[in-house]
């Protein structure tokens, strides 16, 4: 999937963002590489364990619902929110989302406080995101042909219809390409098209003859200008100016317009979303309304707070209402013990862990206790102890050295404010 098209409104800058690409993609995304979709039965409702989700049951009937709403393209200049505590599953939500509209369409997430990097506009690293998640596929396209065109010889027979006269039945194309000449028997479509472009012999020709649908252009270049300009596009790096983009655009349109390629709206998945502040919430709102606009999900755990960049502009989660009633909001729940016992098996199956006796519970009420991420968090260090010991399997002493060595967020806050206690006293 190539992400190129022209979804952002006209008139943005250059460069990357600082960090963006596939490698910090995929970072995001293997935490929750159990995760295959959103475990709905055929008539939407949630299955209590399915496609590596356990409970949020009617969080994820509600993103079934936006699904389908993307489905039947009537979810265009809106944007799903997704409210809840950290480690409720917001991210796994969005991920199972993007999952559910095909397994080819681009998910990007960010962190709201990425737009303030100092090397890009705040706006850039967004209108980024939002170009990043728009995928190109490209159709299997079976007969096409390019090269020098060498022979055109039309075959005509008796037309089997009326009865009477001569028709085209088939044309014989020589072309000569790089890897030498090709003698091909085409359809008589080709032939009129060839006539119709005024394609003569020596003419570079490109011919598309799959599925009825015929194309021919001629490259009206000589043969060194063309291999000289595909050596340059090869050879050059260049960062990503606007002229660079607006190439790149036309490309795609006329891979889209010949019916070579189709665009393939992704998902934009804007974490902490309180970050970001009113310019850039101006901005998105600009985004939304674009065509070409991908599927966006926004997703926090602040309640009503201060708009960022205002100095008095106080609104539900720190969005400004405008954006805010372009949203669907859709809470998440925390887990209970066994919830959190079952996305730690999941997530111990994946890693290739094995838990020894009484492992699998003593996390669960750590989960409980602290969150489920922290639960999880558990299960890499204490793996690497136990090989360090030698064993195969998690032990309940390896979970206890965790405890000992790692603490959980509450803790480790209320130990920072016992300590500011101190110091005031
Ligand atoms: P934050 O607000 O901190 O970004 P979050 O709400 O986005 O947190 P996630 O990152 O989605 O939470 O969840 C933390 C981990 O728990 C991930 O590995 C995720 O895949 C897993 N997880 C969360 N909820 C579920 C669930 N209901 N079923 C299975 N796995 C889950």
């Amino acid at each position: 999937t190539t992400a190129a098209s022209s979804a952002g409104p006209s008139g943005t800058s250059s460069a990357f963002p600082a960090g963006s690409g596939n490698t910090r993609t995929a970072a995001r995304i293997a935490p929750h590489s159990h995760i295959k979709g959103l475990g709905l039965d055929n008539e939407g409702f949630a299955l209590p364990s399915a496609s590596g989700f356990v409970g949020q049951n009617i969080a994820r009937e509600a993103c079934g619902v936006v699904v389908d709403l993307i489905k039947s393209k009537k979810f265009s200049g809106r944007a799903l929110l997704l409210a809840g505590a950290p480690g409720t599953g917001k991210t796994a939500l969005a991920l199972a989302i993007s999952q559910e509209l095909g397994s080819k369409v681009p998910f990007c997430p960010m962190v709201g406080s990425e737009v303030y990097s100092t090397e890009v506009k705040k706006t850039e690293v967004l209108a980024e995101v939002f170009r990043r998640a728009i995928g190109i596929r490209i159709k299997e396209a079976k007969e096409v042909y390019e090269g020098e065109l060498t022979e055109l010889t039309p075959t005509e027979s008796e037309n089997p219809l009326s009865g009477y006269g001569k028709t085209v039945s088939h044309v014989v194309i020589g072309l000569k390409t790089v890897k030498g000449t090709k003698q091909l028997r085409l359809d008589p479509g080709i032939y009129e098209a060839i006539l119709k472009e005024k394609i003569v012999v020596g003419d570079v020709v490109y011919i598309e003859a799959n599925t009825g649908a015929v194309k021919a252009r001629p490259h009206r270049v000589g043969r060194s200008d063309a291999y000289a300009s595909a050596h340059l596009v090869k050879s050059q790096r260049t960062e990503v100016t606007d002229k660079l983009r607006r190439e790149v655009n036309k490309v795609v349109k006329s891979y889209v317009d010949q019916g070579v390629a189709e665009v393939v709206p992704g998902v934009v998945f804007i974490d902490e979303v309180h970050m970001l502040d009113i310019e850039c919430f101006t901005y998105l709102n600009l985004l939304l309304e674009s065509p070409m606009a991908p599927t966006v999900i926004f997703a926090t755990n602040r309640g009503t707070s201060l708009v960022r960049g205002t100095d008095d502009v106080v609104s539900p989660h720190g969005i400004p209402v405008d954006l805010l009633d372009r949203c669907l909001i859709v809470k998440t729940e925390g887990y209970t013990k066994e919830q959190v016992a079952d996305v730690v098996q999941l997530r111990a199956q994946v890693e290739g862990l094995t838990l020894g006796p009484g492992v699998l519970d003593k996390i669960a009420v750590e989960g409980e206790r602290a969150s489920l991420r922290y639960a999880l968090q558990l299960l890499a260090p204490a793996s690497v102890v136990s090989q360090l010991a030698g064993r195969s399997e998690i032990t309940l002493e390896d979970i206890g050295e965790m405890n000992e060595l790692f603490l959980d967020a509450k803790t480790s806050a209320s130990a920072m404010g016992d300590f500011e206690g101190g110091l005031r006293r």
